[in-house]
């Protein structure tokens, strides 16, 4: 009797500890899953590997979404599909330095695909691709993105202000952000139909005919595309810049964000806060 008895005590104990195990494994959030894209039809940037490698490192270090990447013509072909995309449970595309006309096979399913609910995230030439001039006027992927690369200067310090310093991607600078890098001057870019999270209230100092002129510039910036989320920092030229903890955790806030991971204001129309 006494033998039975210790028989029932030690099965419910197992039973227990199973379905304890049991729950927190199936309590643990799946990672979520970006593909990294680094091919390029324009300019290529040597700083792609490190890029790719802070990805990958920032990735790890988070645990909470994994990254594999999309490299070449024939990549871009096979993997930028909506069918191939859902069916390997990606849910962002992050554009390394990409440019030019990449030959993603539909570019408007692309599209729709990050506007029915995934993620966009794109650092420095990500907007110096499918400009209006790639696509023979076509502004679709320049809508989605929130901007066009125009031109730049010699890379110079620019003291980029943090329009939203509650964003996940720009929390961790105070007000405002150092950095030494090539600086974009974009096109298409307004604050009336993105967020901005980084701005210079002046022309950078590139040694341009226009340096140091007051002007509103953008830097980085997210917003909703359909209920799809964008993240886009026009910094990331240089090797040094994406190897710097600053700009490391700048990209993690904005992929955070963008995977539905962080909160944050998507509001557009935000203005430049007056220095302090
Ligand atoms: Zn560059």
């Amino acid at each position: 009797m006494k033998l039975r008895w210790i028989a029932f005590a030690l099965l419910c104990a197992l039973l227990t500890v199973g379905a304890i195990s049991f729950n927190s494994a199936s309590l643990q959030p799946k990672k979520k899953k970006i593909l990294v894209v680094s091919h390029t039809a324009g300019f290529r940037h040597s700083s792609i590997p490190t890029g790719e490698k802070t990805l990958t490192e920032i990735a790890e270090k988070s645990g909470q979404f994994t990254v594999e990447f999309c490299r070449t013509a024939e990549d871009v072909k096979a993997m930028l599909t909506p069918e191939y995309l859902n069916a390997n449970g990606f849910d962002g595309v992050f554009f390394n330095n990409t440019t030019g006309n990449l030959g993603i096979p539909d570019l408007k399913a692309f599209l729709k695909w990050i506007e029915s609910g995934k993620a966009f995230m794109g650092a420095h030439a990500a907007t110096d691709t499918y400009k209006t001039s790639d696509l023979g006027g076509d502004r679709s992927f320049v809508e989605m993105i929130g901007g066009e690369f125009r031109t730049h200067g010699a890379q110079c310090e620019v003291d980029a202000i943090v329009d939203d310093p509650k964003h996940p991607a720009t929390q961790h600078f105070g007000s405002s952000y150092k950095v030494f890098d090539e600086i974009y001057i974009l096109n298409h870019s307004s604050r009336d139909r993105v967020r901005v999270l980084l701005s210079l209230d002046k022309y950078p100092n590139d040694k341009s005919p226009s340096a140091g002129q007051p002007g509103d510039h953008l830097l980085s910036w997210c917003k909703m595309y359909g209920k799809g989320k964008v993240f886009y920092t026009a910094l990331g030229h240089r090797e040094d810049v994406w190897e710097s903890e600053p700009y490391r955790q700048h990209l993690l806030g904005g992929i955070r964000w963008a995977l539905g991971l962080a909160k944050g204001d998507a509001t557009p129309g935000n203005r430049q806060p007056a220095r302090p």
